[in-house]
């Protein structure tokens, strides 16, 4: 499910979020390995202010895993801690809940100094659609749907999920808007199937994805739709033009361009990292 966002629909989300912080020990902040400031929510700091926050790299499976460590100095610079994980599998999960102890570690260490018994850290996920929100959710409550029902601090027809002893979750994600502020934004989120494809032409996109590859994984397009040397030198356009006929699609580039688009989705070129820290870095300045 894709939300079409409308500045009502936005100002919405923004006030459940807001509403729900106040119960809240850590918000895990929850953001796609590919694009990790792309699929990045544009308000997120003025949302959550001062609460201590997780990073969650996602999807750490199709992206390029030496990038993605680059984002997390990226992070680390930026005073947030990121782990990376791939819920669907449930790969780096264990480190939600260590992590997040680290972090509220004064918090905690206060309540045992005062003789109070330390309560289980509760979080709630916050993330753009499709970025893995619910998986995760799955995965972490997986063993362990048993509710802890009725207890004070939540809003009415809200719950908290019990993961082990540790830790409570929102049984509601947060949900709120990717950034749409710029065309090649709007390509990377695209291309992740993070936003309806029906907002952009696929042939546009693959064509993106297409200059994408030959710009930083150059052998994975080639090795994908086993191009030639002379072919791989040749523009996007004409790389496009020899896949739809390779694939035996004759001229319908609308086809293959969406059999291209599914496919990088899938990781079938291989991992990628499409937002590139260089590039943030270089934006600010
Ligand atoms: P939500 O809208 O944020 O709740 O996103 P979902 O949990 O529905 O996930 C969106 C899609 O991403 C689904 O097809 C998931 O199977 C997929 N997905 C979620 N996490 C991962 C991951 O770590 N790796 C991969 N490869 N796919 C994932």
């Amino acid at each position: 499910m894709t939300i079409q966002w409308f500045p009502g629909h936005m100002a919405k989300a923004r006030r459940e979020v807001t509403e729900k912080l106040k119960y809240i020990d850590i918000v895990f902040e929850l953001v796609d390995a590919r694009l990790p400031l792309s699929s990045r929510n544009p308000m997120m700091d003025e949302i959550v202010q001062h609460k201590p926050r997780l990073v969650i790299l996602n999807k750490g499976d199709l992206a390029d895993h030496e990038e993605t460590m680059k984002w997390q100095r990226y992070f680390k610079e930026e005073g947030h801690e990121s782990i990376i994980i791939n819920a669907k599998e449930g790969k780096g999960i264990k480190q939600i809940t260590s992590v997040s102890q680290m972090l509220l570690k004064e918090k905690r260490e206060r309540q045992v100094a005062r003789g109070m018994k330390p309560q289980p850290i509760r979080a709630m996920i916050i993330g753009i659609p499709n970025v893995g929100k619910s998986t995760l959710m799955n995965r972490l409550v997986r063993k362990n749907i048993a509710k802890t029902g009725n207890r004070p601090g939540v809003t009415k027809g809200q719950q908290w999920l019990k993961v082990g002893n540790e830790l409570e979750l929102l049984d509601t994600p947060g949900i709120l808007w990717p950034k749409f502020e710029d065309e090649e934004i709007g390509k990377k989120l695209a291309l992740t199937g993070a936003i309806k494809d029906n907002l952009l032409h696929l042939d546009d996109i693959a064509l993106y994805a297409i200059r994408f590859f030959n710009e930083y994984y150059p052998q994975q397009l080639q090795a994908r739709y086993q191009l030639t040397d002379d072919q791989l030198a040749e523009d996007a356009v004409a790389q496009l033009m020899t896949i739809t006929q390779k694939r035996g699609f004759r001229d319908d580039y609308e086809r293959a361009s969406e059999m291209i688009v599914q496919e990088i989705r899938n990781g079938q070129l291989g991992r990628l990292t499409l937002d590139r820290v260089e590039n943030w870095e270089h934006e600010d300045e």
